[in-house]
């Protein structure tokens, strides 16, 4: 964990939650009212939930953002919602280029890049996802993928800007399983150093976050890595009892 960077715990609701799920959101909130986290909280659910949420934790500890947009601005876009339209709903941050959408939709580097420059356009603070399979991590790739995937997803319009990059690798997101220490520490050192490579100054400054697998109990270890500054959190965003001890884990 690096000292000059605020960590910050961002919950990915994915397809999961209906606004009678929106309590989990508040309890969070309350509790991190009641005694405030180290670490930036920010929750991304649905684009259904994003007006909704962000309504009833105006105000507070927890930020709202939502988990994908268009990479244009308005048109002819059946079913895809803009920016402007999420920062119109009171989200403030976005994930971009999760895995499951370069893999179920297609999104490849180019496109995330374009959506990047689309978040920044509002306003957006961009969560920009990397990471490897199985198969590559096995074939020795895992560095060179996820840097490839780094320089090609992240546009020179970062500069200067606030963003975040989470690398996750695609073989540990809801399956349980976790890169050891020595593997998460290593490839965030690569990404630092391609994300200084790519955008200067600036990109010492992105906090880096782990995804994949993080709950309650491996949370802390995790954490405490080197340039390790968050996570990004999946089915462990759902419950507030589950959520809250990786926040305090910070
Ligand atoms: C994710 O969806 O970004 C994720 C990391 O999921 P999980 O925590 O469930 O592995």
């Amino acid at each position: 964990m690096s000292d000059s960077i605020r960590p910050l715990i961002a919950g990915n609701w994915k397809m999961n939650g209906l606004a009678a799920g929106l309590g989990e959101a508040e309890a969070v909130a309350a509790a991190l009212m009641a005694e405030p986290a180290r670490a930036r909280v920010a929750l991304c659910p649905p684009a259904t939930l994003i007006s909704r949420m962000a309504e009833r934790l105006e105000g507070g500890p927890v930020e709202v953002g939502a988990q994908d947009i268009a990479a244009d601005a308005s048109g002819a876009y059946t079913g895809d919602v803009s920016a402007a339209m999420i920062r119109d709903a009171g989200g403030r941050l976005v994930i971009l280029g999760h895995s499951e959408r370069r893999t179920l939709h297609g999104e490849d580097d180019a496109l995330v890049s374009r959506k990047v420059e689309a978040a920044l356009a509002e306003g957006l603070e961009p969560i920009v996802c990397v990471g490897e399979t199985l198969a590559e991590r096995k074939a020795g790739k895992a560095e060179s993928t996820v840097r490839g995937q780094v320089e090609g997803s992240l546009p020179m319009a970062l500069q200067g800007r606030a963003f975040v990059l989470a690398y996750e690798p695609i073989w540990a997101i809801g399956t349980g399983l976790t890169p050891s220490s020595a593997e998460i520490a290593a490839m965030h050192a690569d990404i630092r150093a391609a994300l200084v490579g790519r955008l200067g100054e600036t990109g010492l400054r992105a906090p880096i976050l782990y995804g994949g697998s993080v709950k309650p109990a491996n949370a802390a270890e995790i954490l405490a890595l080197p340039e390790v500054s968050g996570a990004l959190v999946g089915g462990a965003s759902l419950k507030a009892t589950d959520f809250l001890p990786i926040i305090r884990a910070v």
